[in-house]
């Protein structure tokens, strides 16, 4: 192929359908567009001639004719078992890293991944994060499965506003249905509560007194043990299953349907875990994936926090619970950077595993940023100190607010190691929104652009040493 001076040729981009040549190509002002030559049909609008071809802006029209082109462009589902690793990418340019850290491994990628309140506090789009996944895999040369996870959808409204971009994940957040305050009722509250529940005798009947042995794990639930389920999950469950029929009624091809509850005030029991699961399929909710709260502490974007021994004693009664009713994945959200319970969890949850990241790939961004301009960062650091009290309030984090140190006592050679701290980290993590929606966005979104490999080196190295401990305990 040739190329006018000044357009960079993305090698690896390269493919040939059906005589057409499609390329990706950064034009001289950095931007990433569709080059396009021989053969290729009309239909691709926004475009222009250059010597050799047409140019074509990265629309989410013109990647939809690439996906007629190209089918494997267009996210499946995981199913219910596996090995699968979700990358949320909130800046939108990492998946070429992504896809380097994840070929070969055996995970089955998630490269679009966002959830409403993230594309809220980042002004992006359901549509944005499928096109940037999209153009990453195409750059990369990708042909291999991918899904795209439509993260934590809240409200019935939030499926009209994904379902037209061809996600195969969807994440129910049933959490404004839990009432998290069963364990400081009394039993007369409780009764109460329950008995609103419709169906309440039937449910009642298919716990009341059962035991379960799973493997030697007994699990035996008397009328309390019900009851606090019950008045605890069950309306979620009932939401739940709302959202599964209408995303069933509108989506023609198979989808995954995850169900996230590790949003909860205290760690999912097992008789939790009994409860919901055996509910959902009561409720005919064909889910393929769960997100329980575990015990510990998952804080933003470092290593769990917690006892080893007990969080593997946990596991391996969920895994008993999950080979009774399953098959469905165990999705583990805040996942990344989890490294000390990755064993873990690849060795009781094999086959049945899906992990979540987000914000970590934006803080190897900021890395990239700490080392090539050092001036920019410490913007970033300041407006992120600025912002913290206020955007912390919705994150489960756990800082020091002495521990972080003005920008301005810290030698610029050493900026890159303030990403090691770890209440730097989690203080980054959650005002990334702030920054996100300000003018720096643009400076670091061109600089990343200027360093991209190095972003993309990272990146790989980053996620590599997640696979790769994952694995570890297999
Ligand atoms: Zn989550």
């Amino acid at each position: 192929m040739e190329l006018e001076s000044g357009f960079k040729l993305y090698q690896k981009s390269i493919r040939d359908v059906d005589g057409v040549k499609v390329a990706v190509v950064r034009t001289r002002d950095g931007k990433d567009v569709i080059h396009l030559s021989g053969d290729y049909s009309p239909g691709f609008s926004g475009c222009y001639n250059i010597a050799g071809g047409l140019i074509c802006p990265f629309t989410y029209a013109n990647v939809r004719i690439l996906m007629g082109m190209l089918p494997s462009l267009k996210a499946v589902p995981l199913g219910d078992r596996g090995m699968s690793f979700g990358f949320g990418d909130r800046l939108g340019v990492a998946t070429p890293g992504h896809v380097r850290a994840v070929v070969g491994s055996g995970f089955f990628p998630v490269f679009a991944q966002q959830s409403i309140r993230e594309m809220q506090r980042t002004r992006r789009t359901p549509q944005d994060v499928m096109l940037s996944a999209v153009k990453g895999m195409l750059k990369e040369g990708y042909n291999a499965k991918f899904g795209a996870d439509a993260d934590h959808l809240k409200r019935l409204e939030d499926v009209d506003y994904v379902l037209p971009y061809g996600y195969s994940m969807f994440t129910c957040d049933p959490s404004d249905y839990v009432n998290n305050g069963t364990a400081l009722m009394g039993v007369e509250e409780l009764k109460g509560e329950f008995d609103k529940l419709p169906d309440s005798k039937a449910i009642l009947g298919r716990y009341n007194g059962k035991r379960f042995d799973f493997k030697g794990y007994v699990v035996e639930f008397d009328e309390m043990d019900v009851m606090r389920a019950a008045v605890k999950y069950y309306r979620a469950v009932e939401f739940a299953a709302r959202m599964f029929s209408k995303i069933r009624d509108s989506v023609r091809s198979n989808f995954d349907f995850e169900l996230s509850v590790d949003e909860t005030d205290e760690p999912t029991s097992y008789k939790e875990h009994v409860f919901i699961v055996n509910e959902l399929r009561h409720l005919g909710v064909e889910f393929t994936g769960i997100a329980l709260r575990f015990v510990g502490e998952f804080h933003k974007g470092v290593d769990y926090i917690g006892n080893l021994c007990e969080f593997e004693e946990s596991v391996k009664v969920h895994r008993a619970i999950l080979d009774e009713f399953g098959p469905y994945r165990i999705s583990v959200h805040s996942g990344s950077d989890k490294l000390s319970i990755y064993p873990i969890l690849g060795r009781y949850f094999e086959g049945f595993l899906h992990v979540k990241t987000a914000g970590t790939s934006y803080l190897e961004a900021l890395k990239v940023v700490a080392k090539r301009s050092p001036s920019l960062f410490a913007e970033v650091y300041n407006y992120s100190m600025q912002r913290f009290d206020k955007d912390r309030k919705s994150y489960y984090i756990d800082v020091d607010k002495s521990h972080l140190p003005p920008i301005d006592t810290i030698d610029t050679r050493n900026y890159p190691d303030l990403l090691q701290n770890s209440d730097v980290r989690q203080m980054l993590h959650v005002t990334y929104g702030s920054v996100l929606i300000s003018p720096l966005k643009d400076d670091v979104l061109s600089l990343l652009v200027d360093f991209e490999d190095d972003y993309y080196a990272l990146l790989e190295e980053h996620f590599k040493r997640h696979i790769d401990a994952l694995k570890g305990g297999v």
